[in-house]
């Protein structure tokens, strides 16, 4: 599989995650067929890919849950496995499936999830960051008496607790409802402007658009990894001039370099009356790649 990797988007800029030649298999099935991946400190970074084409598998290698076959993790400069320990200090790990404890509330389960840290508990913390998730006013309710949307923010509570440096999240907005996927967007922001990193797995490409920076996997492998728009570049933009005569329409390829080049054909001539682009969606443009390799 064709691997590509762009690098930081700061020549230097130090890489919160690094991820070099990864194989996983589980059988006949290869979760992870030489993955590639370099995400730099600071960013909103999503990984993109359709069910089973490795997200998750990724993801529990980065947080040092997982051995690979072969390959390398290196995490804030430790190496994921063997100084897993020293990562996980730093690093918020909010699994695709909740990992709370279902008959305890969800201070109880930040209380026991501090502990486990090795942290002094902090009920302030604690406090702070059940209102985060606006949770604090069912702070004592049972998990198992809360909606899918609540059990998410239970479960991004627990990840954010010690204010970590790299959050790693694993589809964090599935199941949740557009109001509150949108306080999550922000609160993602938010994060990465006080400087922290935000690894996160979706499949929903709105999301993908919101991210500084979005890899695509497909079996495995990391087909591309860029800014969104400039994948989105990367699909069919349709340009259609409506010229005196009636409407031409030109299909272009690379949109950032022919549509200068088709409007300085054009000139300013005054038969041009109106220019409409359409540039394809990032969904399309991802399926299309996703399509490509199968
Ligand atoms: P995603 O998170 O993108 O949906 P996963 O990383 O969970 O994908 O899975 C990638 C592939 O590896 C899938 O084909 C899945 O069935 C397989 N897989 C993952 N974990 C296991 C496991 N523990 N045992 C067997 N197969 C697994
Ligand atoms: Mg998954």
């Amino acid at each position: 599989m064709n691997t590509v990797d762009t690098g930081p988007a700061v020549p230097g800029a130090p890489a919160a995650i690094s991820v070099t030649g990864l194989f996983k298999s589980y059988g006949p099935i290869k979760a992870l067929d030489g993955a590639n991946l370099e995400v730099p400190e600071g960013m909103v970074y999503g990984l993109v890919g359709p069910n089973g084409s490795g997200k998750s598998t990724l993801i529990k290698a980065i947080c040092g849950i997982l051995k690979p076959d072969a390959g390398s993790v290196s995490v804030l400069g430790m190496d994921a496995a063997r100084e897993r320990f020293a990562v996980r200090r730093q690093l918020g790990y909010m699994p695709q499936t909740s990992s709370l404890y279902e008959d305890l509330s969800p201070e109880e389960n930040l209380r026991f999830f501090d502990g486990a840290h090795e942290q002094p508990g902090s009920r302030e913390r604690i406090r702070e960051t059940l209102k985060l998730v606006q949770l604090w006013d069912r702070r004592n309710d049972p998990l198992h008496t809360f909606s899918g949307g609540m059990r998410q923010r239970a479960s991004l509570a627990c990840a954010l607790l010690h204010d970590p440096r790299l959050l790693v999240l694993d589809e964090p907005t599935a199941g949740v409802d557009p109001t509150l996927r949108q306080d999550f967007w922000q609160h993602f922001h938010d994060l990465c402007q006080r400087g922290r990193t935000i690894f996160l797995s979706t499949n929903q490409m709105d999301e993908a658009m919101r991210c500084h920076r979005v890899a695509v996997i497909m079996g495995g492998g990391i087909l591309i990894a860029e800014a969104p728009q400039a994948i989105r570049d990367r699909g069919t933009t349709t340009v259609t001039l409506e010229l005196a005569d009636g409407p031409r329409t030109f299909e272009l390829s690379d949109y950032p370099v022919e549509l200068p080049r088709l409007l300085s054909r054009f000139g300013l001539q005054p038969d041009v009356r109106r220019i409409s682009v359409q540039q394809q969606s990032l969904e399309d443009v991802i399926l299309d790649m996703i399509a490509g390799e199968e």
